[in-house]
């Protein structure tokens, strides 16, 4: 009985240390403090970069985490949060300091679930992609109506990036290409510096997992956001624009609303939204949004967090979304490790990049990133997984994700000719709690060179 209280009165001292520490608001100079400082007290598990600068000259920083950072290690995810990209939505530019600090405390606490997240996934937390925009709510105080949406040219950057949708509507009916789509040659001159230094970061990682962070209501809003249809005719609301990867982006967004204390309640803002998730464009379509643009460009998934009702919360409201967010950010990373991942390699074991990871009927491909390793995020359940890549036969797998397990679909089995690579699981795939067994090698597969 007195150890737990002890252990009580350990937590209740811990939360109030951690609670006054982390959570105000932070001015852009108070933001960048805050980054470093995390990065000197975990200076083994943090770096500290910037993608680039904002219109006013305002570095856009990034902390990322891991167990190595500064380095991609083969197979191990590359997740990303970005915040604040209005202006004047600001508590996940506080979540994420929040976060930063609390993956570094229970880091040096040895915390196991941390611990394990942080050798398995390498996160990268940008609090602000705005922070001219934030200076601009900021100055004006809490309660009116904020300006700082946009940068300080007034561009709302979630309507800056270049649209690719008129491309897979062309491709799909062509059965041509459904991922990666292209830029136009003279894109950079069509964005914002903002945006910009985005979409470079998001070229320089191979990042698989994304969310970005709002304010104005409280759901999950996953992709697309643009109509690929017209509203109805006397219909309030616009039809949904699914991607292929409808089910996983629904299961993604429901992952972070039940894990938040009350988002999947659906109900906080005055509007009603199932399990507090929505296609973006059935609740209102957008075009040239950042959400769209991860799924179309790249091979990242990423869902759009609204938080609060209140863009610019007071302070003293700060703990208790803390409370609501903080396992929920936790869990959302953990998404990361559901589906499959392995190696592409060559004969003589180098990684083969830019190899396309096809699953049948899913109409999205992926791609293998610099180390010739790829990142397929599935739910649970049997597929036919084909691997191809240019001067290559291609290869393909079938393949069973169990549930509450990643599925490691990595290279054995080499049969070390020029023509061929191997897709193959081999891995220990834990079924339930107490059982392990090998999944059979796809080079045992009917129709295998
Ligand atoms: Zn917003």
């Amino acid at each position: 009985e007195l150890l737990g209280l002890y252990v009580l009165w350990g937590l209740l001292w811990l939360w109030q240390a951690v609670g006054a520490l982390r959570l105000r608001h932070h001015g852009y100079e108070d933001m960048v403090r805050t980054l470093f400082k995390v990065q000197r007290e975990c200076p083994f598990i943090t770096r500290v970069y910037s993608i680039g600068r904002s219109v006013q000259n305002r570095h856009l920083y990034v902390l990322e985490i891991s167990d190595n950072p500064g380095i991609h290690e083969p197979l191990e995810p590359e997740v990303k949060y970005v915040a604040n990209m209005h202006g004047n939505e600001v508590l996940g530019r506080e979540l994420l300091l929040a976060l930063a600090q609390l993956l570094c405390e229970q880091h040096k606490l040895r915390d196991p679930r941390i611990t394990s997240l942080l050798q398995g996934v390498r996160i990268h937390l940008l609090p602000s992609m705005n922070p001219d925009g934030y200076q601009l709510a900021a100055e004006q105080g809490y309660g009116k109506y904020l300006g700082g949406r946009g940068n300080a040219r007034g561009v709302d950057l979630n309507r800056n990036f270049p649209d690719l949708h008129l491309i897979p509507l062309q491709a799909d009916s062509r059965g041509g290409r459904n991922h990666h789509l292209p830029l136009a040659d003279n894109w950079t001159e069509q964005v914002e510096p903002e945006t910009l230094a985005v979409i470079n970061w998001m070229k320089s990682y191979n990042f698989v997992l994304s969310a970005n962070l709002h304010g104005g209501a409280v759901l999950a809003n996953y992709p697309f956001d643009k109509a690929s249809e017209p509203r109805a005719r006397g219909s309030r609301r616009h039809p949904p624009s699914p991607t292929p990867d409808d089910k996983l982006f629904r299961q993604l967004a429901k992952v972070y609303s039940y894990a938040h204390g009350w988002m999947h309640q659906g109900s906080t803002c005055g509007e009603y939204f199932p399990d507090g998730i929505t296609n973006g464009a059935q609740w209102y379509p957008i075009s040239r949004g950042m959400q769209d643009f991860n799924y179309l460009h790249t091979n990242c998934l990423e869902i759009t967090l609204e938080l609060s009702c209140a863009k610019f919360p007071p302070a003293r409201e700060l703990p208790r979304e803390w409370a609501a967010n903080q396992e929920a950010l936790l869990t959302y990373l953990e998404q990361v490790h559901r589906g499959i991942k392995g190696m592409i390699l060559d004969e003589n074991g180098n990684g083969i990049d830019e190899a396309v990871i096809s699953v049948d009927g899913i109409n999205h491909d992926m791609t293998s990133g610099l180390s010739g390793d790829y990142f397929r995020l599935l739910l649970p359940g049997q597929y036919t997984v084909t691997v191809s890549a240019k001067g290559y036969k291609s290869k393909t797998a079938n393949v069973i994700v169990y549930p509450q397990e990643v599925t490691r679909v990595s290279p054995q089995g080499w049969g070390g000719r020029a023509e061929l690579y191997t897709v193959c699981p081999h891995s220990q795939v834990r079924v339930r709690d107490t059982v392990t067994l090998p999944l059979h090698c796809v080079s045992t597969l009917p129709g295998q060179g």
